[in-house]
């Protein structure tokens, strides 16, 4: 983490919550935000965003779990980026791998709905990372290096992207990388961004690391130089211990 990079940490809720749950957490979440230096984000269930982004105080960003590609149409259950933009969202979680393995999302299709973020004026979320079979049989970076190509929109820079690595063994196991797993993975994600985009957007893009993080482990996970944040599922859905990660941030 360097100090041109503001930290984030976002709350992916999943498909979890009730209004009554949602208002309270997001209460929860924005009575601790003032006392914290990095940025927060909370990404509710779709038919939830109008109740926390009523709920929260404005220290707190607001973003949807996925989006449509296509601005509006016949897409019968799907939202469009514009439509999260009008409920009062900042942000978009895109290429998550709960979208990529139940919904069969191709690189392709996550870049499309990064773009279409893009096009909304909301900041992409873009999820990558490997399987344990990956990790397993070495090829690790080279699956990293293929989800960033087919999956980050020419357009993007360090302004409309943030890139959350999450390792696909690591999400909701309780199991996590070495901390230097972490850091090589995310240093190799910086310098394909610094090939393909160029030295101002590697140095200021953000890099998510996502997948288990919890207050036991975070201080080691957000200490580590090219990690600029966390994506965090079980862990947000509690807001002491999603506040205590924010916390975790040097
Ligand atoms: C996630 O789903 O993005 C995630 C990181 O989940 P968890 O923190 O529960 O592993």
């Amino acid at each position: 983490m360097t100090d041109a990079r503001r930290p984030l940490i976002a709350g992916n809720w999943k498909m979890n919550g009730s209004a009554t749950f949602a208002t309270e957490l997001a209460q929860g979440v924005s009575v601790g935000a003032p006392g914290v230096l990095a940025e927060l984000l909370v990404c509710p269930p779709s038919v939830l965003i109008p109740t926390v982004a009523a709920a929260l105080n404005e220290g707190v960003a607001l973003g949807g779990q996925d989006c449509h590609a296509a601005e509006s149409g016949a897409h019968t259950g799907e939202n469009s980026a514009e439509m999260l933009k009008d409920a009062g969202c900042g942000y978009v979680i895109v290429g998550h791998s709960e979208r990529r393995t139940d919904h069969g999302e191709t690189n392709e299709h996550v870049c499309a709905k990064a773009e279409a973020a893009h096009r909304a004026g909301l900041c992409a979320v873009i999820c990558i990372g490997e399987t344990d079979a990956d990790r397993d049989t070495g090829k690790t970076l080279d699956v990293i290096s293929a989800q960033l190509a087919g999956s980050v929109p020419a357009a993007s820079n360090a302004a409309n992207m943030v890139i959350a690595y999450e390792p696909v063994w690591a999400i909701g196991t309780g199991r996590t990388p070495t901390n230097d797993d972490v850091q090589e993975v995310h240093a190799h994600i910086r310098a394909v961004v610094k090939a393909s985009r160029g030295d101002a957007a590697a140095a200021g893009v953000r890099l998510l690391y996502g997948g288990s993080m919890k207050p036991e482990n975070a201080e080691g996970l957000l200490a580590l130089a090219d990690v600029d944040g966390g994506l965090i599922g079980g862990a947000s859905l509690k807001a002491a211990d999603f506040l205590a990660i924010a916390a975790s941030c040097p």
